[in-house]
């Protein structure tokens, strides 16, 4: 059923928003943002699709007053 080992960025309970940027590892433009929950608590991540680097990792408040996830929507 459940995976035996799970990564924290494969917690994802949004769903994963395209967004523009450049891959500095492969040069890959298919990067996706998203909130993901690890140790630290949420963090929205940019995340390249293709080599699965991080572009950037932020602190993220899902309780908060975070509307841009939402605006989006
Ligand atoms: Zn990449």
């Amino acid at each position: 059923m459940s995976p035996s080992t799970s990564p924290p960025d494969s917690k994802l309970l949004v769903a994963k928003e395209n967004t523009d940027g450049i891959c500095p590892e492969c040069g890959d433009t298919a990067l996706q943002r998203y909130p993901v929950l690890s140790e630290g608590g949420w963090f929205e991540v940019v995340k390249c699709r293709e080599c699965l680097a991080s572009l950037s990792r932020t602190p993220w408040s899902r309780l908060g007053t975070v509307t841009r996830l939402e605006d989006t929507l």
